[in-house]
């Protein structure tokens, strides 16, 4: 499960009906709406809750950024694990790869999901570090304009053309449709 935010709910409902085996909960990063629904995904798969350690300042504020934004935060369930210390984990047949790619926030990853133990795979769950025809936001505590163009030049394009990507918000896209049309990529890819 990635970024239990706003919509916990349905990711729940969803994941109950295919009687999916959830396995870890995994966040991009510790914005308010990638974490907020962590108290009742932890509830409903009692699972390792994994974090960049360069958000976790982010993620131990989580009741005030609700403040910074009008909306009423729990604190949030304790870190289990960390991408900066296991940057593979194993879920069946499948394996996840985490990418540091800071700018939007310090310890803002890349989730990267092959279907098998050799495939490092073309799936990528950036977060809010790229979108179909935009970056993400650079103005939050953390966030760095020039460090975000950096992962994406450094980290996210070398990943390859046939990427598919797919941001936090709004509909999916590839690499090379962003390399060849994306105003903020035109100065690095
Ligand atoms: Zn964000
Ligand atoms: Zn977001």
């Amino acid at each position: 499960m990635i970024d239990p935010g706003d919509e916990v709910d349905q990711l729940i409902e969803v994941v109950t009906r295919h009687a999916w085996t959830v396995r870890y909960i995994m966040l991009t990063h510790a914005h308010l709406d990638h974490i907020a629904g962590c108290i009742e995904a932890k509830a409903a798969w009692p699972v390792p809750l994994i974090l960049h350690r360069d958000d976790h300042f982010l993620y131990e504020r989580a009741v005030q950024q609700g403040v910074a934004f009008g909306v009423r935060m729990r604190p949030q369930p304790p870190i289990d694990g960390w991408f900066d210390e296991q940057s593979r984990w194993r879920f069946g047949h499948c394996q996840v790869t985490a990418h540091h790619t800071p700018g939007h926030s310090p310890g803002q990853v890349c989730l990267q999901i092959g279907d098998d133990d050799d495939d490092a795979g073309r799936d990528l769950f950036v977060g809010d570090t790229l979108f179909a025809g935009s970056i993400g936001r650079t103005d939050l505590p953390g966030g760095d304009h020039e460090v975000l163009l950096n992962s994406i030049r450094d980290v996210l394009i070398p990943l390859g053309d046939a990427c598919r990507v797919h941001p936090g918000h709004g509909p999916s896209t590839d690499i090379a449709t962003e390399r060849r049309t994306n105003p903020f990529l035109m100065s690095i890819a």
